[in-house]
């Protein structure tokens, strides 16, 4: 993936741009994830705090004892995630690039809460809870 991606909200108001690539992508099944989105699987790439720029003011909702979810106030699009589980990152919501089919996700994680009705025919490693991803 490039390594200056750029991505915003519904309405605009809260625009990113990074300057490297993730560290990292995924595809999450997990239930807190579908549920923040109302998506049946969201793809996430993470990165260093420090390779994303940000325009505009994003909310927070703090969403578990650990995880705090971004948010904008005006449109209500889920951005960002930051977690006490992984700290020195930030994780962002892949379909809010600005060109979402640049992203390429590695895997899928939290398999074991997939929705049964979602079958994905692709060749990715599977992981039934978090990924191994050091
Ligand atoms: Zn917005
Ligand atoms: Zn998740």
């Amino acid at each position: 993936m490039p390594p200056k991606l750029s991505g915003r909200c519904l309405c605009g108001a809260v625009r990113y741009k990074t300057t490297a690539a993730p560290l990292w992508t995924a595809l999450c099944h997990c239930e807190s994830c579908r549920r923040a989105c109302s998506a049946p699987v969201v793809a996430w790439m993470g990165f260093a705090p420090s390779d994303v720029k940000w325009e505009g003011t994003r909310k927070t909702y703090q969403s578990s004892e650990i995880a705090t979810r971004g948010f904008c106030e005006t449109c209500g699009t889920q951005i960002s995630f930051e977690s006490t589980r992984w700290p020195g990152e930030i994780h962002l919501y892949a379909v809010s690039l600005d060109d979402p089919a640049d992203y390429q996700p590695q895997l899928h994680c939290h398999a074991a809460e997939r929705l049964p009705w979602l079958h994905m025919a692709d060749d990715l490693p599977v992981f039934k809870a978090g990924a191994d991803l050091s």
